[in-house]
């Protein structure tokens, strides 16, 4: 299907209809289109790998709700234990059985984290993670890295990620002096800056905090060793190291990051896949530091929703039925699906980096490999639009920036592939021939 085969007609309406009463229409901003222009596609229903939107058309999802559904949409068994668990009540502000078995499902899954709280979004999972480390340290400052993004937390919010980096926006208002000074923003990957940084602040930081791989400046993984490092710094100078496992955990492999890169971090933040694609999150780490959160500790944290038991449901069943052959399918997909980008960028002339951290990928239009966001933004992003507009036009849903990781799930079929395939030449050349736009 082409692109004059395409009516947005319906996704139109629906735009205008939320721009009336919702900011920017979008309850998270990169998904209104900024960085690419045209509508955003409102979505009716998805299956599979399948997304429909509200005209009808069909599209491969290579967003996955920007990481959750690793099993593919409305996966049999997710469905089945959210119906289950709707059935037997929606919120109950009590314990269930449900959440000690999620919890216990991570810390098997990744042996550094001895507790773990649940919270209902990878922001929260950060922002109390922070609050813990500086509440364990009484120390006050935190170390963050250029173009890693950890949710809307207003002490990370400088040189972010993510829509942050798509809406080129510096810093964001709001966030007051005090709080942005206690944050020590350094590029990434350069562990000469972190060394620099504790010489001189080494008893005032709380805490080191990262992307285990980070996937929201475009999939920038770190230096072998650079994790490690990270971990030796913290541990010399008594801070803490917190790792961001939001978008890469139990989706990059069955532990993570951590199965590819095993660095014992004193605290580890997930998101994404362990919600199942409803609201849930959480944040675990070593015993003694998790004990101090109130009721056993004073550093307070909470949540009337935390540990909902439909949320707790949907992500357990969805890591119960990500067994190896899901994992052995992701990077399966990922290899397939980054063979064939570069084959189609290479055959029109485009340059073209596809970097990976398992079976997340992105794809910036460059000549030198990219270690950290001055490098992301150096790119020529302007081939993006054309790019991104091309195989949406052709069928194919792919992030609407150039600045996030595109999203495999062990749903892709073989129909996906082939609609993808034919679609890549002609977007491909479209990023070759697009204009450069002069400033
Ligand atoms: C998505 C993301 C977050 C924020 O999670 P939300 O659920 O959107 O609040 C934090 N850290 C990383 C690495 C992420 O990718």
């Amino acid at each position: 299907m082409g692109n004059a085969d395409r009516a947005t007609a319906a996704s139109e309406r629906l735009f205008a209809e939320a721009c009336a009463v919702i900011p920017g229409g979008v309850n998270s901003p990169v998904r209104a289109f900024a960085a690419v222009g045209g509508t955003p596609r409102f979505i009716a229903e998805a299956q599979g790998c399948w997304l429909t939107d509200a005209d009808g058309n069909r599209y491969v999802d290579l967003v996955c709700s920007w990481g959750p559904m690793i099993l593919g949409h409305a996966h049999p068994a997710v469905v089945e234990a959210v119906r289950t668990a709707v059935g037997t009540g929606l919120s109950f502000g009590a314990p269930t059985r449900g959440e000690t078995e999620l919890v216990t499902e991570i810390i098997a899954r990744v042996p550094a984290v001895d507790k773990v709280r649940l919270v209902n979004s990878g922001t929260e999972a950060t922002m109390s993670a922070l609050r813990l480390a500086r509440g364990f340290t009484g120390r006050a400052k935190v170390i963050k890295f250029s173009g890693c993004y950890h949710g809307h937390v207003d002490a990370l919010l400088a040189d972010a990620g993510s829509g942050v980096a798509t809406l080129a926006l510096p810093s964001s208002p709001g966030v007051t002096g005090a709080t942005a000074a206690d944050t020590i923003v350094l590029p990434y990957n350069d562990i000469a800056a972190v060394r620099g940084a504790f010489a001189e602040f080494g008893d005032q930081i709380a805490a080191v905090i990262t992307e285990a791989s980070p996937g929201n400046m475009g999939v920038v993984p770190p230096a072998p060793g650079f994790n490690a490092e990270l971990r030796a710094i913290t541990a010399q100078y008594g801070a803490l190291l917190i790792i961001d496992e939001v978008m890469t955990g139990f989706r990059v492999s069955s532990s993570g990051w951590y199965g590819i890169d095993p660095v014992d971090a004193d605290l580890f933040t997930f998101g994404k896949v362990i919600s199942g694609g409803l609201p849930a999150a959480a944040f675990g780490g070593r015993a003694e530091v998790m004990d101090r959160l109130a009721p056993l500790g004073p550093v307070y944290q909470a949540g009337t929703l935390s540990g909902n038991p439909v949320a707790t449901a949907a992500g357990l069943a969805t890591l119960r039925a990500a067994d190896a052959d899901v994992y052995t399918a992701l990077d399966k997909n990922a290899d397939r699906l980054t063979a064939m980008l570069a084959e189609a960028l290479t055959s029109a002339g485009v340059p073209h980096q596809i970097p990976r951290a398992g079976n997340m990928f992105s794809v910036f239009f460059a000549d030198q490999p990219v270690t950290d966001f001055a490098a992301a933004r150096a790119s020529e992003t302007w081939r993006f639009p054309a790019f991104f507009h091309a195989l949406l036009d052709a069928g194919v849903y792919l992030p609407c920036s150039a600045f996030e990781a595109w999203f495999v799930s062990a749903a892709l079929t073989d129909e996906a592939f082939e609609r993808i395939a034919s679609a890549l030449p002609a977007a491909a050349r479209a990023a070759a021939t697009t204009g450069e736009p002069k400033s």
